[in-house]
């Protein structure tokens, strides 16, 4: 039987076993752990970013960015069926104290002119505008992603008006094959980046978040207060690097058998 239900519900295979119960391992609170070392650097030198975060899940890289990224008071612009605004348990209100200007975009994707129209003037009666939180592929939107020039776009705009711009990628690898794109174009354009490896990448845990090093050791010191710092991770951070290196390319020869059941989550067969 094939389970359908979700990508998260993949289980490891042999090799990634393999590759867990020969990890090498230390305690990554101290910043010892070579295979979480590996992962983060790993992840990070795809993107052509700086530096990475490993932690439990994508809720937590996306909540501590949004952290890492605000200060209380302060409003964020993102489509209204992002995870971070449906999936995440409150957590920009309760985290980071922040409000949420939802966009009603096309299947999760919003555009440049509407963010424009999203931002606050500076007026004291208004939250402070400082953070646009975009997804791809988009979840809720049942897999869709955005054309990339739509992304250049966006990001004209949170320069002129000093917006962080952040992406919820918990499968961007899905979209950057979809598109023929690559990592790095996406560093490029991105403050901060969350990836999942949980999902179509198939290990048992984990997510990075990537950024500036001076972002990350912020990062990291929320993480610890979001009680995500672990010790021995580098046994789930093995898995990450056996994944990273070896299912990637796996992902087009799902799409092509069209055995994948869409780079979305379970939540798009219970909630409708
Ligand atoms: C799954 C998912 C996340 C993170 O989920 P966790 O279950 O916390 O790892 C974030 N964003 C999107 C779009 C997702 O699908």
């Amino acid at each position: 039987m094939i389970d359908f239900r979700s990508d998260t519900v993949t289980k490891p295979s042999p090799q990634m076993l393999e590759c867990m119960f020969t990890a090498k391992v230390g305690d990554d609170v101290f910043g010892e752990d070579p295979s979480v070392n590996e992962l983060e650097s790993l992840a990070a030198s795809m993107f052509g970013l700086e530096a990475g975060l490993f932690c439990p899940s994508g809720t937590m890289t996306n909540q501590i960015a949004i952290k890492a990224h605000t200060q209380p008071g302060d409003e964020l612009i993102c489509d209204k069926m992002s995870h971070i605004y449906q999936y995440e348990g409150g957590g920009i209100a309760f985290n980071s104290g922040c409000s949420v200007k939802l966009i009603d975009g096309d299947r999760g994707r919003i555009t440049a002119d509407q963010v424009k129209a999203a931002i606050n003037p500076d007026d004291v009666h208004k939250p402070n505008t400082s953070l646009v939180s975009l997804e791809n592929t988009a979840n809720r939107g049942g897999g869709s992603c955005y054309n990339f020039t739509d992304i250049q776009e966006i990001k004209e705009v949170c320069l002129q008006n000093n917006l962080k711009l952040h992406l919820d990628g918990a499968r961007i690898f899905n979209a950057l094959i979809a598109k023929n794109e690559t990592a790095k174009q996406y560093g490029e354009i991105f403050d901060t980046i969350s990836i999942c490896l949980s999902k179509g990448l198939g290990t048992p845990v984990g997510s990075v978040l990537l950024g500036p090093k001076d972002f990350i050791k912020k990062a990291r010191r929320i993480r610890k207060v979001f009680g995500g710092g672990m010790r021995q991770a580098g046994f789930m951070a093995a898995a990450g690097i056996y994944a990273l290196q070896n299912n990637i390319d796996r992902l087009s020869i799902e799409r092509d058998r069209d055995l994948n059941p869409g780079p979305q989550g379970y939540e798009d067969f219970l909630i409708k």
